[in-house]
């Protein structure tokens, strides 16, 4: 366990924007994440638990105590010849995750590949990509509830999962995801509907690893690699709109890329954002990232303040000419 105080946690998001906790705690297993809890240094303190720290923005400094999970290891259970449960601890990177369940011949997660941050909180942020989310083979979320300090496991219909969304981003931090288990399969099912894997569908060879390969080229094409250029990737949801108010939009921007949602109609916000002359826009070291407007990037020295006024703007702009609230994906402590 580590247990540091003024802690510097630039290096701690992708965003690299400065950003400093009043404590910073980490711990290698559950029964240190008790003990840290118990701390009573930290009584009455808020809290917040990060992970690889890819979609947050710090603002200001936390005063209060940042928790981090050390904890990595993963597990299988096979429930039948093909169908196989693994559980890896929160604190696992999530590529190496997504790696080691190919590795193993299992199928499910390929689509998902590349996704920077840890395997605790793909349950809480319920990520997504190229037509799969983690809801659509999580099993089960371990938590530890903070306010009674027991362990309590959720089934995956227990979580409220959404896009991008899940009940733990709505209780206010009391449930620590310590471990998920995630269903996956030894038969191949994949799901290529994503533009640029359609040609994949004609392949009679192919494998979790040859569209997991796929993903990460077209990430790499498409985003922007935290290690060069920070960012939180996607830093709004797609909105989601009424049929209604999508055919009246419709009218003036027959363009519109657009997509049939379960309550509405989702417009890509990057196209809103691109479209309302927004590509490549700055404020301060803050830029609406050009191959991708979706994307906010640090160019170097971006402050916490030039990226919610460049946030807001963008914000601003694409209400006054669509009538359309973006709302951040990123999360802005
Ligand atoms: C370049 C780039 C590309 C991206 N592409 C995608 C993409 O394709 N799809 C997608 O969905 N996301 C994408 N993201 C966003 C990000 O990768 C995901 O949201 C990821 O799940 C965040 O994981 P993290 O470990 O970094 O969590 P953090 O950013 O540290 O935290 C995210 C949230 O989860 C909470 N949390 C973290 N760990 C725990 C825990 N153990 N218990 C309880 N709460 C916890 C935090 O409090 C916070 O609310 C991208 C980000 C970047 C930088």
């Amino acid at each position: 366990m580590t247990i540091l105080h003024d802690f510097d946690l630039t290096r701690h998001t992708t965003f690299h924007v400065p950003a400093r906790a009043q404590w910073f705690a980490e711990y290698d297993n559950v029964d240190e994440l008790i003990e840290i809890l118990s701390d009573k240094r930290f009584s009455g303190m808020p809290r917040l638990h990060i992970g690889g720290g890819s979609n947050l923005l710090f603002t200001k400094p936390f005063e209060g105590l940042v928790l981090h999970s050390s904890m990595k290891k993963v597990k299988m259970e096979k429930l039948s010849d093909t169908r196989i449960l693994v559980h890896a601890e929160s604190g696992l990177n999530w590529d190496t995750f997504v790696r080691h369940t190919i590795a193993e011949g299992l199928y499910g997660l390929e689509n998902l590949a590349y996704i920077p941050g840890e395997t605790g909180a793909s349950a809480v942020q319920n990520i997504g990509a190229y037509g799969v989310e983690a809801k659509d083979h999580i099993y089960t979320v371990d938590t530890l509830d903070t306010l009674t300090g027991d362990m309590r496991t959720f089934q995956a219909d227990e979580c409220a999962y959404a896009y991008r969304d899940s009940m733990f981003k709505h209780t206010n931090g009391r449930y620590i995801v310590t471990g998920v288990s995630y269903l996956l399969s030894r038969n191949p099912a994949f799901t290529l509907d994503y533009g640029p894997l359609k040609e994949l569908a004609s392949d009679p060879d192919l494998t979790a690893m040859k569209v997991y390969e796929k993903v990460v080229d077209i990430r790499r094409s498409k985003l922007p690699e935290p290690d060069e250029l920070g960012s939180a990737g996607s830093f709004f949801k797609n909105p989601v709109v009424t049929a209604g108010k999508y055919a009246a939009l419709k009218q003036t921007y027959p363009d519109m890329p657009h997509y049939d949602a379960p309550d509405g109609v989702k417009i890509p916000a990057g196209w809103l954002i691109e479209h309302a002359g927004l590509k490549g826009f700055r404020i301060g070291g803050a830029e609406v990232y050009p191959r991708q407007c979706l994307v906010i990037v640090n160019t170097g020295n971006a402050t916490a303040t030039d990226i919610t006024s460049l946030y807001s703007h963008v914000q601003h702009t694409v209400r006054s000419k669509y009538g359309i609230d973006l709302h951040p994906e990123a999360n802005i402590i």
